[in-house]
């Protein structure tokens, strides 16, 4: 029988899990060790040096290499792996696995349910639709208790993004606060208080939660290096190269860019085509620039160099808002005469909308924007909201919903549909 699942393109596997979770029940992620149980036979599930990944029982002789895509399990003899087990039923369950090596089960059979014995809590990371989804309803997933040291209170402090840690010269471990991304000052006893320390910490308290901080930046900084990268820059290539004509600069890892064509597929496409050319992830600073820019000249987006770089969930939000420099640069005349005219009519009824996720507080954001007193600023804030909380979200969120009612379909019109949602877009990808 010649094996379909190869020829599966690992792009379509979103697709797939949204088929597979319509008709079947999903049972939950299989990580790396993590045994499951369909009927009465036990496999576990391993990965080699090369991220292969298998399942294995030792007993019965089972090796099964599971590839991306969906791999199917039963007694049927047209399933990819065939349980000789009376307890299994024909198409008893299926496994996709996703371009990043996440492998989610799935059951067909309610009577026998598959079961998931895993060793501990573990950390999945988030795609990019997980993170406008938890940014969108408020939770986020605290790594407190899988994180080994981390706290409530130091999680806090890392997520605002402008608390850090580092050694110094000496060795010492450093709490750095830093506003607008440049550190102003540090020394090894200060600043202890923003992670929940009521007293000067221990040495082995300071190195634990030096590591914590560590294994934290690491899962939450950073999107996870389980793939190719020149693959990923092809997958790029085939999408945004020509005729979008879209460079990618001091991306790191595979991941990166998966993410970034996630971002991107949530822009309108004529504004890519008009205002993007160049996503960069260490770009040099222009003007007042903080965390990230949007640069007219070179129509590039980038987040700035040495600055730090903030965690996924911040990221994102930075980096839709300067999404929204370039939707605004994008614009006819009729569109910008009208956001013009929306913008004076928010700001006459004081109805500015700021949210508190984006390393300042909401009321600060909403200063910022009074203060700039610059209708790009206020359209490419509230683009982040739109993309973010979508339609209904946003207008939720706003004081005045029929002003935001019309700024969303604004925004709407640039994708030349209505009730555009970025979940659902992403859903798709
Ligand atoms: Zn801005």
């Amino acid at each position: 029988m010649p094996d379909i699942r190869s020829t599966q393109n690992a792009l379509s596997i979103t697709k797939l899990i949204s088929q597979a979770s319509r008709s079947r029940r999903f049972v939950g992620i299989l990580n790396a060790g993590d045994t499951i149980r369909f009927g009465h036979t036990s496999l576990t599930l391993y990965k080699n040096s090369n991220n292969c990944l298998f399942l294995r029982n030792p007993k019965l002789g089972i090796d099964f290499s599971l590839l991306s895509g969906i791999n199917t399990i039963g007694r049927g003899l047209d399933q990819h792996l065939v349980l000789r087990d009376a307890k299994v039923s024909r198409e008893h369950a299926s496994l996709i696995v996703s371009r990043d090596g996440t492998v989610r089960v799935f059951d067909h059979n309610p009577t026998n349910p598959s079961v998931i014995k895993g060793s501990m809590p573990r950390y999945v990371e988030p795609t990019t639709k997980d993170i406008i989804a938890h940014l969108r309803n408020d939770d986020r997933p605290s790594l407190a208790g899988i994180v080994k040291g981390l706290t409530r209170n130091m999680e806090k402090a890392f997520r605002s993004g402008v608390v850090s840690l580092t050694r110094d010269y000496h060795g010492q471990v450093c709490v750095m606060n830093s506003d607008g991304g440049e550190t102003t000052w540090w020394s090894p006893d200060k600043n202890w208080h923003l992670l929940g320390f009521e007293h000067l910490p221990t040495e082995q308290e300071r190195s634990s939660t030096y590591n914590a901080y560590e294994e934290w930046v690491r899962l939450q900084v950073y999107f996870g290096e389980k793939n190719d990268p020149a693959l990923a820059m092809k997958h790029f290539q085939n999408k945004f190269g020509d005729p979008c004509g879209i460079r990618l600069l001091n991306i790191q890892t595979a991941n990166d860019v998966y993410y970034v064509m996630d971002l991107l597929s949530l822009i309108p496409g004529q504004t890519l085509k008009n205002s993007v050319n160049i996503i960069n992830f260490s770009a040099s600073r222009d003007r007042s620039a903080r965390y990230a820019q949007y640069k007219e000249e070179t129509k590039e987006i980038g987040l700035i160099r040495n600055c730090i770089r903030p965690d996924k969930y911040l990221l994102t939000g930075l980096l839709l808002h300067e999404m929204g420099h370039a939707v605004m640069h994008s614009m006819n005349e009729d569109q910008i005469t009208r956001l013009r005219g929306l913008y004076k009519r928010f700001w006459n009824n004081n109805n500015v909308l700021g949210v508190d996720f984006l390393m300042v507080s909401a009321r600060d954001r909403i200063r910022y924007q009074y203060n700039t007193n610059d209708p790009d600023e206020f359209a490419a804030e509230n683009f982040m909201h739109f993309l973010i909380f979508g339609r209904q979200g946003f207008i939720a969120r706003s004081r005045n919903k029929a002003l935001t009612a019309e700024l969303c379909g604004l925004f709407e019109e640039l994708y030349g549909e209505k009730d555009f949602d970025a979940l659902e877009v992403l859903a798709k990808a």
